[in-house]
């Protein structure tokens, strides 16, 4: 099974927004490009929700339906390891192998130095084709990435091989992923990972690293854009490499975890693929929940109401809905509105703050991240937050549809 060459991650937390989400890739098409939907969703926000996988898979099923939507389409088992993979095998034909936390764990004195040994045509200086510096790799720094990252990627083939005998090869697409660390991998750290990925035996499609700079929930990139780009840039032209000399899937491409709306990196993105003629996948997933905050404030009334209550009861509660989210928010106590204060405002005032319009004079980071780790409270409302949904569809829906196309697809494909 093989993944096009662009794909959008469009996770849906609560699984109502599937058919507003292709909307947007069907729009995309018809302006040119084409976008494999992939609906992507973790344990951890299943576990919250109380959802299970083959809601998910229910969601796109029914979505590719409604609008009889013809091309490629997956459901993205995200964030995946060996305790958890096993709920999502049926379900899911796109698994991203999260191995980060076993970064760093340890490998038998025997593994890391037939790893160094098989590296032996690149030690010295290497040179990439594309980039104009080269790199020095001495036997110090191979044994540090070995020690790294080895246990990580010798753990992906562990993951990899039980989902392989559970579902047959050719069923399903294989992502590794190693974001949710706290410092970025390197160009050239990353063609060691992708040496260590093909001994294992791994066909990866999409791999995301850490990239550098600060990729925080629901706002926008925060870091040196020019570093970003050329890293980005030097991490295409690895992986271009890398597939010729380790046999690895010509398709293989870079994925961003961009914890959404990382809108100043998206031309630089968009810029580089095209450079290349290379393929991305980008996961966009937290948008949609937004999202349907801002059509329910919008709508008015009772929704309205809602949507100030899941602000309110975040703030009361921000120490428990942000701890598994420390590393990747950045929330200013001082500039988040007190419940007094959103109690006075009205649907614009409400979709204004919460909307990510660079620039605008109502928006606020701070108000949209705390939202954005609050789906939680959301969740605890259960019907009636669903409810509310269904009853407010079009708006929402219309929503969810403007926001992926006009400032995730737009500002990414430049049309
Ligand atoms: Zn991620």
């Amino acid at each position: 099974m093989k993944i096009g060459k662009y794909s959008l991650g469009i996770g849906d937390r609560f699984g109502h927004q599937g058919e507003a989400q292709l909307r947007s890739i069907v729009r995309a098409a018809a302006a040119g490009v084409e976008i494999v939907p992939v609906w992507n969703k973790s344990n951890r926000e299943h576990s919250y929700i109380h959802s299970i996988p083959d809601d998910t898979r229910i969601e796109a099923d029914a979505a590719v339906k409604a609008l009889s939507f013809s091309g490629d389409y997956f459901v993205d088992a995200d964030h995946i390891n060996l305790s958890n993979v096993k709920g999502f095998i049926a379900a899911s034909d796109f698994f991203t192998l999260d191995v980060a936390s076993k970064i760093g764990t340890a490998s038998t004195d025997e593994q890391i130095s037939a790893f160094i040994l098989s590296c032996k045509n690149y030690s010295g200086v290497l040179n990439i084709p594309g980039i104009d510096h080269p790199f020095e790799v001495s036997d110090q720094l191979l044994g540090t990435i070995t020690r790294k990252f080895l246990a990580a990627i010798a753990e992906a083939g562990k993951i990899y091989n039980f989902i392989k005998e559970q579902k047959g090869a050719d069923n399903f697409v294989t992502e590794v992923s190693m974001d949710e660390v706290e410092s970025p991998q390197t160009p050239v750290e990353m063609f060691f990972i992708l040496k260590m990925i093909s001994a294992q035996g791994i066909p990866v499609q999409t791999i995301a690293p850490k990239f550098t700079g600060r990729f925080n929930k629901g706002v926008d990139y925060v870091g040196d854009v020019i570093q970003f780009s050329r890293e980005f840039e030097e991490d295409v032209l690895v992986i271009d490499y890398a597939v010729k000399e380790f046999g690895l899937p010509e398709n293989l491409k870079l994925s961003v975890h961009s914890g959404s709306d990382k809108f100043s990196i998206y031309p630089a993105i968009g810029r580089i693929i095209k450079k290349y003629d290379k393929g991305i996948h980008v996961k966009t997933a937290g948008t949609t929940w937004l999202e349907e905050v801002i059509g329910l404030a919008l709508a008015g009334g009772e929704a309205l109401e809602l949507a100030k209550q899941i602000y309110k009861s975040a703030l009361d509660r921000q120490e428990e809905l942000c701890a598994p989210y420390a590393d990747v928010i950045d929330i200013k106590q001082n500039e988040l509105p007190s419940a007094l204060e959103v109690d006075q405002w009205g649907s614009e005032k409400f979709a204004n703050t919460l909307r990510h319009i660079p620039g605008h004079p109502d928006y606020n980071p701070n108000f949209r991240q705390l939202i954005h780790v609050g789906y939680k409270i959301a969740a605890e409302n259960g019907l009636k937050y669903t409810g509310l949904l269904e009853k407010h569809r079009d708006l929402v829906g219309s929503c969810v549809e403007e926001n992926l196309f006009d400032r995730h697809l737009k500002r990414l494909f430049n049309f």
